[in-house]
This record gives C-alpha cells, sequence and structure tokens, in this order.
C-alpha cells in the first residue's frame, strides 16, 4: 500500500465528523499526534557484539487522561504504524470513557530472534530510553504484539529504578506477583466475546448454528476462540502466522490451545485426558481462512489484512476486528456494499486497555480485585458502550465503525473544547 497507515487511519474521523456538532479547533488538534519519540536503544548482545535497535513511543492525545497503549515488539514496526496505533487508542478509550488519551510504543525487532537475555537488557534499555516520556500520570505502557507480563514485569522493576520509587501503576499487564490484574492476560479475547455475544444476539444468531474462523491465535484470538467453542459457537478454522488449520464439524479449541503452548505450532486435535488424536481437518494459508464460508471473521492478528486485494473473496456475514486495524478504509467501503457487517476495533478489542484500567485503579488505590469483579465490571462496561454505539449506529444508518468513532469524537470533542479552545473563547 502506497499510502501511509496513519493516512488510512485518518479517514475514519473525516467520515464520522458529520455526525457529531463538535468545533473545528478540536477537530485540527485530533488530526495530529500531541509528541513523539523515536529512540535508539544500545543492547550488548551474549556474543559481546553491540546492536542499536529503533524504539518509539508516541502520545497521541491526553486531553481526556494520560496517554495508554501497549509496546509492540515486532520488525515492521515503523513510527508510522505506531502512531496509527496511538491514534486507535485515543478512540479506544474514549469509545469506553476510560480516563486516559491515547498512545503506543514499538521496537524494531523480532523477539524470535533474542535469548531472554539480550530481550530483558532491550527492554530495559527501552525504559532508560524513554522515562521521561512516561510516568502513571503522563503515559502508562502495557503489553501488546509480542510483548506479555513478564517484559511488563521488567519495564515496571526499570522504571522503579530510575526513580528510586516502587511504581506499581507506571505500566499495566504485569505479572501478579508485582501489581498485575486479575484477568488482564485474557481481557481482550474476553471483552471481544462479550461483543460478540451482544451483538449476534441482534443478528439472531444463535451460536449453535454459528460458524466461526479466528486468525491469529496469540493472547487475543486463542482466548476469544475457546470462550465463542465454549458457548457453543462452531470454531472451524484458526491460524497462526506460520498458517492455518480448518475442520468442518469444528475444531476442539482447549486442546489445540495446549498444543501450540507446548509445541509452538497448531494442529486438530482432540484430547481427553491426557490422550490425543489428530482429527480430520485441512491445513490452509492465512488468505484462505479469511475467504472462508463462515457466518463469523474474527482477525486477531495484524493490521492490513482485508485491503483492495482480497476483499472481495470475503464470505463471512460479520466481522469482528480484535487486531488494530486489519481492515483498510478502501475495503470498508466494498464490505459496506455487500452488506458485511463490521464490528470496529476501537470496540471490538478494547477489553485489554479497560482491564488495564482497573489494574491501574488497583495498583492506585491499593485495593485489589477478584477474577469475578474483573470480568463482571468488564462485562458492565463493554456491553453497554456496544449497546450505545448500535443505537448511534441505527438512528443514522452508519456502519459501527463510524457510530464508534463519531461517538469517541463527542467525548473527545467536548474534552477538548472544556479544556478551551478557540470556541470556548469566542463564547
Ligand atoms: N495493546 C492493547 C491494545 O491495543 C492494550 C493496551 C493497554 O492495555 O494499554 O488495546
Amino acid at each position: 500500500m502506497s499510502e501511509s497507515l496513519f493516512a488510512d487511519a485518518s479517514k475514519r474521523l473525516a467520515r464520522a465528523m458529520k455526525y457529531v456538532s463538535i468545533s473545528d479547533d478540536a477537530l485540527e488538534y485530533l488530526k495530529y499526534p500531541k509528541a513523539s519519540l523515536t529512540v535508539s536503544i544500545p543492547v550488548r548482545m551474549d556474543d559481546g557484539s553491540l546492536r542499536i535497535f529503533q524504539g518509539y513511543r508516541v502520545r497521541y492525545d491526553d486531553t481526556r487522561g494520560p496517554g495508554k497503549g501497549g509496546v509492540r515488539y515486532h520488525p515492521n514496526v515503523s513510527l508510522d504504524e505506531v502512531q496509527s496505533l496511538a491514534f486507535w487508542m485515543t478512540f479506544k478509550c474514549a469509545v469506553l470513557n476510560l480516563p486516559f488519551g491515547g498512545a503506543k510504543g514499538g521496537i524494531t525487532v523480532n523477539p524470535k530472534e533474542l535469548s531472554k537475555l539480550e530481550l530483558e537488557r532491550l527492554s530495559r534499555g527501552y525504559i532508560d530510553a524513554i522515562a521521561d516520556f512516561i510516568g502513571p500520570d503522563i503515559d502508562i505502557p502495557a503489553p501488546d504484539v509480542y510483548t506479555n507480563p513478564t517484559i511488563m514485569g521488567w519495564y515496571m522493576n526499570q522504571y522503579s529504578i530510575i526513580r528510586r520509587q516502587l511504581t506499581p501503576a507506571v505500566v499495566t499487564g504485569k505479572p501478579l506477583s508485582l501489581g498485575g490484574s486479575m484477568g488482564r492476560d485474557t481481557a481482550t479475547g474476553t471483552g471481544a466475546f462479550f461483543v460478540i455475544e451482544t451483538m449476534m444476539a441482534k443478528f439472531d444468531c444463535p451460536p449453535q448454528q454459528t460458524t466461526v474462523a479466528v486468525q491469529g491465535f496469540g493472547n487475543a484470538g486463542s482466548v476469544v476462540a475457546e470462550l465463542l467453542a465454549k458457548a457453543g459457537y462452531k470454531v472451524v478454522a484458526v491460524s497462526d502466522s506460520q498458517g492455518g488449520i480448518y475442520a468442518k464439524k469444528g475444531l476442539d479449541i482447549p486442546s489445540i490451545r495446549r498444543y501450540k503452548e507446548a509445541n509452538k505450532g497448531l494442529q486438530a486435535l482432540y484430547c481427553e485426558g491426557s490422550v490425543c488424536n489428530i482429527v480430520e481437518h485441512e491445513i490452509i494459508t492465512n488468505e484462505q481462512l479469511l475467504a472462508l464460508d463462515v457466518d463469523v471473521l474474527v482477525p486477531a492478528a495484524l493490521e492490513n489484512q482485508i485491503t483492495e486485494t482480497n476483499v472481495d473473496h470475503i464470505k463471512a456475514k460479520y466481522i469482528f476486528e480484535v487486531a488494530n486495524g486489519p481492515i483498510t478504509s478502501a475495503a470498508d467501503r466494498v464490505l459496506e456494499a455487500k452488506g458485511i457487517y463490521v464490528i470496529p476495533d476501537i470496540l471490538a478489542n478494547a477489553g485489554g486497555v479497560t482491564v488495564s484500567y482497573f489494574e491501574w485503579v488497583q495498583n492506585r488505590s491499593g485495593m485489589y480485585w477478584s477474577l469475578e469483579e474483573v470480568n463482571q465490571q468488564l462485562k458492565r462496561k463493554i456491553v453497554a458502550e456496544t449497546e450505545n454505539i448500535w443505537k448511534i449506529s441505527q438512528e443514522h444508518a452508519i456502519p459501527m465503525r463510524t457510530a464508534a468513532y463519531a461517538y469517541a469524537l463527542q467525548r473527545l470533542g467536548e474534552a477538548l473544547s472544556a479544556k478551551g479552545t478557540r470556541h470556548y473563547y469566542a463564547s
């Protein structure tokens, strides 16, 4: 794609503007990231050589609260990508009415090529480089693609060493032993499941008669696949970066999850006790998974998966964006014309940041919640906002994505105006 990811992401804003009454000044603010930091991170490798890695942190907007968003470790990380992800975080936090702005970070690296000690030195080096740019009231990192609680623990520890003060609220998604929240590890998938349940009831699709394909079997995709299967949905295909598996009769997701954890790959299995049998299945590519004739498609991997080049092959009736930005704006228009419903990332995958918010609240209050409490609060919040966005989309006869952006824009616009824009001074 020749156009930048950010230019494409911004188009969603332009479309939603028509449905809200916010000041021109507020809109102007929201077209640009507030601050972007690029850093070089020197890392002493295990063989004694020195490597310099590129890292980024972008705070897109902090009108409604400190910046919030994960840190991604991936070979394709660029400033353009981090900026787009920070933009999405801004709208995601506003959709869920969390007292946060939007931010994101990333390091251009293939973490699978590093030893654990190299990964730790890189992670601590990243915090050394961005320490003045983050803080519990400034900007709060969290996990994203290929980062996890262990890395968040290193971040928190490194930041606390720099500040000479234990500061758990500077990062979320930490291990439980360092102030992490119950349910944060499964929050993105759990939140997505609540959104899917809410929407599928409106579409009058009973689980037992609904087939699902999930692209991406990581932290979000594997959890949502398992919850859907448990609720009676027929999950017929899943994939990871290596490719996918398809079984018309449906897959046994818990068995596949266990296999993936032990062997780092996918295998269509059915396990009872410790005995696992390989079930009849087809090996498919990610491209084929996206084109399956299923009711529900869940892209839960990376951005730019459904584009102008493959959108004509999509046969699913409902798409839930559990990844950030899996559909380009051009593909969006084609899906809309085909009558395919898209439930946008800024709602469908907001469960992760919502429980991050709960973690931050717990760190600051010193009171810790049970898993039941966390999941109950998550459900209450994400179902209520799904209903609100559905109402807007019905009222104006617009897609859920445009409705979600309009809804978030209203909250952001009001906050920006209250802070004092030209509109405020004029009146
Ligand atoms: N990386 C996740 C996201 O894209 C979670 C961010 C957070 O918890 O701050 O929403």
